[in-house]
């Protein structure tokens, strides 16, 4: 009999399913990798920003040195444009980071975190590495059901994850919604608000987060850079807190978390509003492009504010799975999202036109 390690509740965690890597697809099905189009990651399709590519050259003459493991200048790029002070900064190694940081600062084993069905995988993952309880709110049209999340409050509640847009459905609560579940969470429970997105909003749906820090201490708003900015592969999002939850953050996070490289992309990236403004000009125009061929291909979809749609492939169980896999043959990655409890969909991320044009003839064809 072999020895069991762990606690029971890290044995039972599904590992997370990333988006496929381009080389390990290219190997399996023999394809040539410079032919692959990756739609899998929500990645921008544009890259990393060169004001990004800029910063690292110059910084990597300093990377056989530690991090600055406060991240001050980078903390003061983010004091400069969202006006807070840098206490209430927490940076992290990606916004995944935080997300995890939150379940080891605030929940024990056994108390409860609650988030919705269909929202990020990483909820759960955080959730129980800490042997925390999830309580898995029904999803309203594919989306959050704010009225059903606080009616599943309990006693030991001890965090709710919220994501807007959300992932993998791209649905989105208006800010007046958020604002109202706000003053209704109990002030012992924090909520995090996952906004890796929300850089993607049309201007009619953006509103002010961080405002809303000021107002409620136990509030958390984590943001990523590796959607609209572009830095996936660096690893690098943060979080804005008042210091009653950044402290704790701080404290437990790794003292180095954030590597130097990362930093310095992140400090060009963030002052870089033109890449910003193509980008989501970019993801609109693709959004548009993709939906109108659903449409003419009567694929049901849910309307999305994020950088990827989740899409319809067929009624029966298998129907992801098996588009999916024809769709690799012809070398373009989604994401399948069985996992997720959607084994009739698949996340199609947004990219280059000619990209989402590959993507959609191989996708006719696989149809057929
Ligand atoms: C992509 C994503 C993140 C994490 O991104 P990082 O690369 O870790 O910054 C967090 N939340 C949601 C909803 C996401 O889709």
């Amino acid at each position: 009999m072999s020895i069991q390690f762990g606690p029971d509740y890290v044995r039972a965690i599904a590992p997370y399913q990333g988006g496929r890597p381009i080389a390990e697809v290219a190997r399996e099905f023999g394809l040539d990798e410079a032919r692959i189009v990756k739609l899998a990651s929500n990645e921008n399709p544009l890259g990393m920003p060169e004001s990004a590519k800029k910063a690292i050259a110059l910084a990597i003459a300093d990377a056989g040195r530690y991090p600055d493991g406060n991240g001050f200048e980078l903390k003061a790029a983010l004091t400069a444009k969202y006006g807070v002070p840098a206490e209430w900064i927490t940076l992290g190694n990606g916004s995944n980071d935080i997300l995890e940081l939150s379940a080891h600062a605030f929940v024990q084993p056994g108390q409860s975190v609650i988030y919705a069905q269909y929202s990020f995988a990483v909820y759960p993952l955080a959730t129980q590495a800490v042997g925390g309880r999830s309580l898995v709110v029904a999803a309203k049209d594919f989306g959050h059901d704010l009225e059903a999340m606080i009616d599943a409050i309990e006693d030991d509640t001890r965090l709710i994850f919220i994501a807007n847009p959300n992932n993998p459905t791209g649905t989105f609560i208006p800010g007046h919604e958020i604002e109202s579940f706000l003053k209704r969470v109990p002030p012992n429970v924090v909520v995090v608000l996952d906004e890796a997105y929300t850089e993607f909003l049309a201007p009619e749906l953006q509103y002010d987060s961080i405002a809303w820090v000021a107002q409620y201490p136990n509030l958390l708003v984590s943001r990523s850079m590796s959607k609209v900015y572009g830095l996936a592969g660096l690893r690098i999002g943060y979080g804005i807190a008042q210091p009653g939850i950044t402290d704790l953050l701080n404290r437990i996070r790794q003292p180095f978390n954030v590597n130097s490289l990362a930093q310095a992309a992140a400090i060009a990236a963030l002052n870089d509003t033109e890449f910003v403004k193509k980008s989501a000009e970019l993801n609109a125009a693709g959004y548009h492009q993709l939906t109108q061929a659903f449409d003419a291909l009567k694929l049901m979809y849910v309307p999305s504010c994020g950088n990827f749609v989740l899409v319809k492939v067929g009624d029966d169980d298998g129907a992801g799975a098996r588009i999916n896999l024809a769709l690799l043959k012809q070398g373009v990655i989604v994401r399948p999202v069985g996992n997720y409890g959607l084994p009739q969909w698949l996340r199609i991320s947004i990219g280059l036109e000619e990209e989402n044009a590959i993507c959609l003839a191989a996708l006719k064809k696989a149809l057929a």
